[in-house]
């Protein structure tokens, strides 16, 4: 009969890995039962030939050692029911030792439970940091945030927000925004994101832009413009938020821990969950003044690259915050302050000169067809 071994022996002229065998209890002591072809030979040892201590990874074996004729041998025990026997078994002589064995794995026991707790502690300690506000957590995991997941979001975002909107498939003001939106993509170095710029036919003043390059503008927001270039102006600030991933900063920001968890693990569906399980409106997500500021000059800056004026950007911004702020929607998430308007002129006038080039359509012709379409508005 072939016992199955429930100990390992470790000793001279044994494998450094140790020995299997089988160990068996009697009243006086143990007898090991080594397979066939074991280097350990059968014997029996009395209780007062044995020392105990505990030992293994977690403190929860019991370690006996003796000398075998003039070798040291140690045994391991790790099943539960044959240590429980073990210590019923041995002599009131071995019971303080192991008493001090039990200690032992008591004390390891809470250490364990002390790590644990501060593990638990610093990720506690992690949320805290994002719900204060620490911009670098935020970037670390934004960082992390694939651009696949990204347009992902973003397009649901965005086919949810169009679903009731009329967008405009044809007509002048479609191909003037394709052509803005080309002139401005063209000059963007390195550029991940596949835009798609909508018209969206609505009175509201206003245009926004989603994580992954979905932009909304509306023909309201076209019909105040006094030339492609005011318009182009707000595209390449939407751009730039886009480009940035501003919407995914506040997102993460707005979400806290759970959401660095999701981008972490790589939890894509639950990150986007999460996002609408707290009614998260993307849409009408404000950004932060940092976000304004940084959108603001990278737009300028594509602008002149892209040889567009600049300035058209400023002096829409300007005319609309003075004619009709209460009815610009635009200005509800992007307030124009003399602050804004005087970092957008320092930055204007730092840009190096370079002529414009004008855009293929007429501004004139683009307004008429807006009127038509929506007439009386
Ligand atoms: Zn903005």
């Amino acid at each position: 009969m072939t016992l199955t071994p429930n100990a390992l022996c470790f000793g001279d002229g044994l494998p450094g890995a140790g020995a299997p065998c089988h160990v068996v209890l009697s009243a006086d002591g143990l007898r090991l039962i080594p397979p066939e072809g074991s280097p350990l030979v059968e014997e029996s040892i009395a209780f007062s030939a044995l020392s105990v201590a505990a030992g293994g990874l977690d403190h929860d074996h019991l370690v006996l050692s003796w000398t075998s004729g003039t070798l040291p041998r140690t045994l391991y025990l790790k099943d539960p029911a044959l240590i429980v026997a073990f210590r019923r078994t041995a002599p009131p002589e071995l019971t303080d030792s192991l008493e001090r064995a039990a200690e032992h794995v008591r004390r390891a026991r809470h250490n364990h439970r002390w790590l644990w707790g501060s593990a638990a502690g610093m990720v506690v300690g992690l949320g805290l940091l994002i719900w204060f506000g620490s911009d670098l957590i935020v970037d670390w995991a934004v960082a992390r945030i694939p651009i696949e997941w990204e347009q992902k979001l973003g397009e649901a975002v965005y086919q949810d927000a169009l679903s009731k909107d009329t967008v405009l498939k044809e007509g002048a003001a479609v191909g003037a925004v394709l052509e803005m939106t080309q002139r401005l993509t063209d000059k963007i170095p390195h550029n991940p994101y596949k835009f798609q710029v909508s018209v969206v036919q609505s009175p509201v003043v206003n245009a926004f832009a989603l994580p992954g390059g979905y932009v909304v503008v509306y023909t309201g927001l076209m019909k105040k413009a006094e030339s492609g270039e005011e318009v182009a102006g707000v595209l390449s600030h939407e751009l730039n938020h886009v480009l940035q991933r501003h919407g995914l900063e506040r997102m993460v920001k707005m979400l806290g821990l759970a959401a660095v968890v999701s981008i972490v693990v790589g939890d894509q569906q639950g990150l986007i969950g999460l996002a609408k399980e707290l009614g998260l409106n993307l849409v009408t997500l404000k950004f932060g003044r940092e976000q304004e500021t940084e959108a603001d000059v990278t737009g300028i800056r594509l602008l002149s690259d892209a040889r567009i004026a600049p300035d058209g950007m400023i002096g829409f911004f300007e005319r609309l915050s003075e004619k009709d702020k209460a009815r610009v929607e635009l200005f509800s998430t992007h307030p124009m302050s003399a602050a804004r308007a005087d970092r957008l002129k320092a930055e204007l006038a730092a840009l190096p000169k370079r002529s414009p080039e004008p855009f293929t359509f007429d501004w004139k012709t683009v307004q008429e067809s807006l009127a038509k379409a929506e007439p009386g508005k």
